[in-house]
C-alpha cells in the first residue's frame, strides 16, 4: 500500500481524541512528502540532527516531536523550532531545554518519559521520579518548559497481557500525576502506542500515538 493509502486507514479508525504522530526517522524527504501531501502535519523523529536537517527542508507549517532520547548537549539545535519533546526523563535535561527556549523566547512543551517496561533497554523515569519532579521548587522556575503529558513505551513482545498492563500502569500514573497543576505543569498527553500496538494502547487511555512502519513501511538500518 501508498503511504497515503497507509495513513488513510489508520487515521480512519482513530477515535477523534487521538493525535497521530508519523515517525519518519530513516525515511527521505520523498516518504515524509508524501504523508505531507495527504495532509499529515505532525512528524517524529528519534535524532535531532536528522530532524534538524528534514525541518530546514520541509513546508514550515510541520509540529516537528522528538521522540528518542535526548542528549543535553544537542537540545540547542532544535531549540528554535521544536514543537513537543517526549522523551524528558531528567530535571538537568529540563533545565537545559528550559535555557535553550529562553533564547528564542519560547516556551517548549515537554512529556516525561516514565520507563513502563521490563526491558533495561528502555529509558525513563520511575512514577515516584516523576511526582517528586512535579512537586520540586526548581521545576517552578522554568519559565519557558511546559510539562504537557506522559510518555511510555511498552515492552518489546507479543504478550499482551504484560502489554496491557504496562499501558495501564502509565494511564495509572497519569491520572495520579494529572492532580499537579502548576504554571508550567499541567498533563494532558498521554503518548503510547507504536504500529504494534497503538490500538491496544487507545483502549488503555493513549492520546497520542507514535506510527513509523504502518506509515511509511519497514525500516532498513
Ligand atoms: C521508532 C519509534 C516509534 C515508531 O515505531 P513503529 O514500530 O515503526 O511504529 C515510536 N516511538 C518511538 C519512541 C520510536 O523510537
Amino acid at each position: 500500500m501508498s503511504i497515503k493509502k497507509n495513513l488513510q486507514q489508520i487515521k480512519s479508525e482513530l477515535p477523534k481524541h487521538v493525535t497521530l504522530v508519523a515517525v519518519s526517522k530513516t525515511k527521505p524527504i520523498s516518504d515524509l512528502m508524501e504523508a505531507y501531501s495527504s495532509g499529515q502535519r505532525i512528524f517524529g523523529e528519534n535524532k535531532i540532527q536528522e530532524m534538524v536537517e528534514k525541518y530546514e527542508q520541509m513546508p514550515k507549517d510541520i509540529q516537528w516531536h522528538m521522540i528518542g532520547h535526548v542528549q543535553r548537549n544537542k537540545v540547542k539545535y532544535m531549540a528554535e523550532f521544536v514543537n513537543l519533546i517526549h522523551g524528558v526523563d531528567s530535571l538537568k535535561l529540563l533545565k537545559e531545554i528550559n535555557k535553550q527556549a529562553s533564547k528564542h523566547q519560547r516556551t517548549i512543551e515537554c512529556l516525561l518519559q516514565i520507563k513502563i517496561a521490563e526491558e533495561d533497554s528502555k529509558f525513563g523515569m520511575s512514577a515516584k521520579d516523576a511526582e517528586a519532579l512535579l512537586k520540586s521548587e526548581s521545576l517552578k522556575q522554568l519559565s519557558n518548559i511546559k510539562i504537557v503529558g506522559l510518555m511510555g513505551m511498552a515492552t518489546f513482545t507479543d504478550d499482551q497481557t504484560q502489554i496491557k498492563s504496562e499501558f495501564d500502569f502509565l494511564k495509572s500514573t497519569f491520572n495520579k500525576l494529572k492532580t499537579f497543576q502548576t504554571e508550567n505543569c499541567d498533563l494532558q498527553i498521554i503518548s503510547m502506542g507504536m504500529s504494534g500496538d497503538y490500538p491496544l494502547a487507545i483502549d488503555c487511555g493513549s492520546t497520542m500515538i507514535r506510527v513509523g512502519s504502518n506509515i511509511f513501511g519497514a525500516r532498513d538500518y
